[in-house]
């Protein structure tokens, strides 16, 4: 099994001064420790009611569909505002600096979706929050939360504490 942790690489100050980011370019280009990744998270859902996966732009992307197609369900883009084409509902959430929106399809789910939130890293959980209430705002339930990465320094799963979040790795300290 590939460690994760030895793949994912340390970028400081990116991209701004204090900042460690966590680069998963690394483990994209390798084709077996992906496959394992999407393995693991999918593997934490099977035999679960779950209707859809939802991921966030840009990176829920990257792991929200291969989990779905190992779930055997559809994938459901939360997006960057200006970009889905047809109706949709916005949510602005603050960052550690500024402002933040994302929008997702009206008609991507509905009351009776159990949906699965993706995203590769949780740090203060701003994001993810906003995109369960998209999710929610549509009639939808949450069944999870689920990141490659976790920064447990911050309060990310404080924040979504209304909801299992699950995590492959747990990165401590900075
Ligand atoms: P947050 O809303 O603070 O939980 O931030 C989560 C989003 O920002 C995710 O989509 C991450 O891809 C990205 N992100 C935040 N902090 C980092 C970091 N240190 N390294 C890589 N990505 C990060």
């Amino acid at each position: 099994m590939t460690d994760i942790a030895s793949i994912i690489r340390d970028i400081p100050d990116f991209p701004k001064t204090g900042i460690i980011f966590k680069d998963i370019t690394p483990l994209l280009a390798d084709p077996k420790a992906m496959k394992e990744t999407a393995d693991q998270l999918a593997a934490l859902f099977a035999g679960t009611d779950i209707t859809a996966v939802a991921g966030i732009e840009a990176r829920g992307f990257i792991f929200g569909p291969l989990i779905a197609e190992r779930l055997g369900v559809g994938f459901v883009p939360i997006r960057k505002p200006g970009k889905l084409p047809y109706k949709k509902i916005a949510r602005t959430y603050g960052l550690e600096y500024g402002r933040a929106t994302i929008e997702i399809h009206t008609d991507a789910v509905n009351g009776d979706d159990k949906v699965l939130m993706i995203d590769d890293l949780l740090a203060t959980g701003g994001t993810m929050a906003a995109a369960c209430e998209l999710v929610e705002e549509l009639g939808a339930t949450v069944t999870a939360c689920a990141f490659v990465v976790e920064l447990s320094f911050l309060p990310g799963r404080k924040i979504l504490e209304k909801y299992p979040v699950h995590s492959l790795l747990k990165v401590s300290g900075e």
